[in-house]
């Protein structure tokens, strides 16, 4: 039987086995994503600087949005490479056309990346 799978909202991996944040309370599973290697519950905090201590609900998506763009620009690479599918991966990173279909995955404005120009597609 295959289990339910929930979807990272920072890079769009569709493995993750519990969800980010519970719905309705917002609590964060302080799990790790194997691919983008964020935790939730404590990057959005500590792995990006929007000059808060603890970053506010209503600024998670701009939390999001700041780590995404860290992570991409700074080649994608894989957080957990055992966990994380071998056939998604390139030398521990993100394979560039997997990177996108992830992002398709969380209905992105994609164009309005101008980061992704620098990332070879
Ligand atoms: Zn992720």
């Amino acid at each position: 039987m295959k289990m339910k799978t929930y979807i990272c909202p920072i890079c769009g991996y569709d493995g993750l086995d519990e969800p980010p944040y519970e719905k309705g309370s917002n609590a964060p599973s302080y799990n790790i994503c194997s691919c983008c290697y964020f935790e939730y519950g404590f990057s959005e905090d500590h792995d990006i600087d929007l000059g808060y201590i603890v970053t506010p609900d209503e600024m998670k998506e701009a939390a999001f949005q700041l780590y995404r763009k860290q992570w991409i620009e700074n080649g994608a690479v894989v957080g957990y490479t055992e966990s994380y599918p071998k056939e998604f991966q390139v030398n521990g990173k993100v394979k560039p056309e997997i990177l996108i279909k992830q992002l398709n995955r969380l209905e992105l404005p994609l164009d309005n990346f101008t980061f992704l120009e620098g990332f070879k597609l």
